[in-house]
């Protein structure tokens, strides 16, 4: 069976976007997340993520229909790789790179159905089950964010990340505060981690604010310092791993397999981590896993984005011989609204590898219709019904 592509359709989310903590602020009715669907001439479809913006996308769809147009919906890499060298003139590794993101998860997902296998399958084999997703939450003020920390661990959660504001845009002792606020908070039972959110505009601090907060840190037993350094500091990030007495980790901004070579080869992190939805789908994410693997590396996917995203990074960890976490932005209605069937964490604080078809997942076509305001989007049809 050949399956070809007739149509790829950009599915805007919008109405309640979890807030990112950029200094701008955020509103609920931005649109920062965009499914697509991808539709063949079989009847099979396949459903993809994008983060970035439907105009984004829908612009990348123009620049890239020549090439899909008619494809061949079941060979992911080569298509995926065919789009990112006939479009390097144009978005190279920027909003095109996020756009062919969601076509091949869409595609992988295509492939999945077409051959009744789960894409961890596809990907290579499933080495595990089931994995650690961790609740991916803001900093906030020390009250607050108690309240914050006993609502994750109510849904289940046994590892949980904080990030951005106000850690590290304050004060030291604020930063000391916040930390012993979460341990005392969670016990000693449940995995914390925290995300300096180094690739927020005008980032103030350097080399040495990190490696004083990272000993900090390790007093509070946190598992891992994220994005302590901005995005692009390389040089900063190798010395910080040697001196910091935890594991230190960035990568969420980095798009193509190939902006993560000198991370990887010159040993920046202790664990990388690419975001399926922006990186270039699961084609890259898997050549970045298998890279960081060689090297010794984990990788840890960074998530704060969908349900399909997160889908396509439980079957990718699945894939991999070594993996531990996933991450899951909590809550969300993008990742809990928009399938029919809920992910569900079991008492042990892990999340089950889907096992159908595809990415596994059931959309519920009208919990896309109510952030998407797009009426009838499972069906093929695209109307607006709310402006
Ligand atoms: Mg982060």
């Amino acid at each position: 069976m050949v399956l070809k592509i007739t149509n790829i359709q950009a599915i805007p989310l919008h109405g309640r976007t979890p807030d990112s903590g950029w200094t701008q602020g955020m509103d609920p009715g931005e649109n920062l997340m965009t499914l697509v669907k991808v539709e063949t001439d079989g009847g099979v479809s396949g459903i993809g993520s994008c983060y970035t913006s439907e105009a984004l996308v829908s612009a990348s769809l123009r620049l890239l229909r020549p090439y899909f147009a008619g494809e061949c919906a079941i060979e992911p890499e080569r298509l995926s790789e065919k789009l990112h060298q006939s479009t390097f003139w144009q978005g190279r590794g920027g909003a095109v790179a996020h756009a062919i993101s969601g076509i091949d998860i869409a595609l992988w997902d295509i492939l999945g159905k077409a051959t009744g296998q789960p894409v961890a399958r596809l990907l290579g084999g499933t080495y595990r089950d089931r994995i650690k997703p961790y609740g991916s939450i803001l900093f906030d003020e020390p009250e607050v964010l108690r309240k914050k920390l006993e609502g994750v661990v109510s849904r289940g959660f046994k590892a949980i990340k904080m990030g951005w504001a106000p850690f590290g845009r304050v004060s030291r002792e604020l930063d000391e505060k916040l930390v012993k606020t979460a341990r005392e908070t969670v016990g000693p039972d449940v995995e914390l981690m925290v995300d300096a959110g180094g690739s927020e505009q005008f980032w103030p601090h350097g080399y040495k604010w990190a490696v004083e907060t990272a000993r900090m840190l390790v007093d509070y037993g946190v598992a891992w310092f994220e994005e302590a350094l901005p995005p692009d500091d390389l040089d900063g990030f190798i010395k910080l791993r040697e001196q910091a007495p935890l594991p230190i980790t960035t990568g969420e901004v980095l798009t193509r397999r190939q902006s993560f070579i000198p991370w990887i080869e010159r040993g920046a992190v202790d664990y990388i981590q690419p975001d399926v939805t922006k990186v270039g789908g699961l084609s890259e994410m898997r050549r970045i896993a298998w890279l960081a693997y060689d090297h010794n590396i984990l990788l840890v996917p960074h998530g704060w984005n969908t349900a399909v995203g997160l889908a396509a990074d439980l079957h990718l960890t699945a894939a991999m011989p070594v993996a531990r976490w996933v991450e899951y932005i909590t809550p969300s209605p993008y990742i809990e609204e928009i399938v029919a069937e809920p992910f569900t964490l079991d008492s042990d604080g892990l999340l089950p590898v889907p096992t159908k078809p595809g990415l596994g997942l059931e959309i519920d076509w009208d919990g896309v219709a109510r952030y998407s305001g797009m009426r009838a989007v499972g069906r093929g049809g695209k109307k607006r019904v709310r402006s």
